[in-house]
């Protein structure tokens, strides 16, 4: 789906329809872009309301990425932040790789 959304065959009103996304906006630590977690069965965005425009876009596409990737579901004491940090942006630059 976030190839749908990055290649233009879908709007962002159609993804976050689809995976039932709130998103909000909030003033958040300079260091945090977003970050993204369930709670009844919504899953809930936030992004750092001090970033420009390019940085919020880049962060929705980050946070879809975990919610498409499923990581909102993985227990994450058995994860490390990391790997999921680094799931989600290489899987970004696949799909932008694939476009191109
Ligand atoms: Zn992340």
């Amino acid at each position: 789906m976030l190839y749908s959304l990055i290649s233009g065959d879908i709007n962002q009103e159609d993804y976050i329809r689809y995976y039932d996304i709130q998103i909000i906006e909030r003033k958040l630590p300079k260091n945090v872009h977003g970050l993204c977690f369930n709670k009844h069965n919504i899953n809930f965005i936030v992004v750092n309301s001090c970033l420009g425009e390019k940085n919020k876009k880049e962060t929705l596409l980050h946070e879809f990425a975990h919610i498409e990737l499923h990581h909102l579901e993985k227990v994450f004491f058995n994860t490390k932040i990391k790997d999921i940090e680094d799931e989600a942006d290489n899987y970004i630059k696949e799909i932008l790789w694939n476009i191109k």
